[in-house]
């Protein structure tokens, strides 16, 4: 075995265990939280050692970029895709076609075209709404800084059950890049509280994920209530600079 996959086992392994503690300090079952290794930007030979590592879930970004990387990488091992990132509407087709699942649904258009790509495919998607819990501009996901005007977002969500190949089964954020990570425990809070809400308001729906905390965050993502975290550096190393 040699040292990449040396070293990328060790912190996967440690993460895991990191991520399991962390559930049951809290009352939680350690099998809730799924763990995603986010590959974006990551050469095919970090991939390849992490699949002899032992990862089976990654997460990426660009979805262009992803095809690509899956089309060189060989695993005999069934591997799960997580769409992570941004999605423009025209790349729905791609994403339909390559991933088992979206972390960033953020708008009714890119629903509704992410719905036709996948039943023109014959296949369903469970899918994350993303929600912005911060207020800052550079954000993308649905408006959910504010927690007096949660009611609005009712009748927009509501909106997505139209879109029968789509499952929805809970909420994504980012929080602001801060210093600290206990800084990004206010922002998990309030994705918490928003789903309880939304659980409330719109019974229809699953939701029993959230997808919350990165390298920086994990711990506090999981204590805060976390059903996926999305790790990418601290298990894979540094991203190449492009
Ligand atoms: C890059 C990225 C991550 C992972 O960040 P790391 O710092 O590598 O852990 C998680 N979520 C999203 C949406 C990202 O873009």
């Amino acid at each position: 075995m040699n040292e990449l996959v040396i070293g990328i086992r060790e912190r996967y392994t440690r993460i895991c265990r990191e991520i399991e503690d962390a559930a049951r300090r809290c009352g939680r079952e350690p099998g809730e939280v799924k763990l995603v290794v986010v590959s974006k930007a990551q050469p095919i030979d970090v991939i390849q050692a992490a699949i002899e590592a032992g990862v089976r879930t990654f997460g990426e970004n660009y979805a262009e970029e992803a095809v690509e990387k899956m089309k060189q990488i060989k695993a005999t091992e069934n591997l799960s895709w997580h769409m992570i990132g941004h999605v423009q509407s025209r790349k729905s087709g791609l994403v339909a076609g390559a991933f088992d699942y979206l972390h960033s649904l953020d708008s009714l258009h890119l629903a509704q075209r992410l719905n036709q790509a996948l039943a023109a495919v014959q296949k369903s998607m469970p899918v994350l709404l993303e929600m912005n819990v911060s207020g800052e501009e550079s954000k993308f996901g649905w408006p959910a800084w504010d927690e007096a005007n949660w009611d609005r977002l009712v009748p927009e969500l509501d909106q997505l059950q139209q879109f029968s190949n789509l499952i929805p089964t809970g909420l994504m954020t980012m929080p602001p890049l801060m210093g600290a990570s206990e800084m990004a425990r206010p922002f998990f809070g309030r994705l918490g509280r928003l789903r309880d809400f939304l659980a409330w308001k719109l019974p229809n729906f699953k939701w029993t994920e959230l997808s919350m905390g990165t390298s920086a965050d994990y711990i506090i993502a999981v204590e805060e209530g976390a059903t996926f975290v999305r790790v990418g550096q601290a298990i894979l190393g540094p991203r190449p600079v492009r």
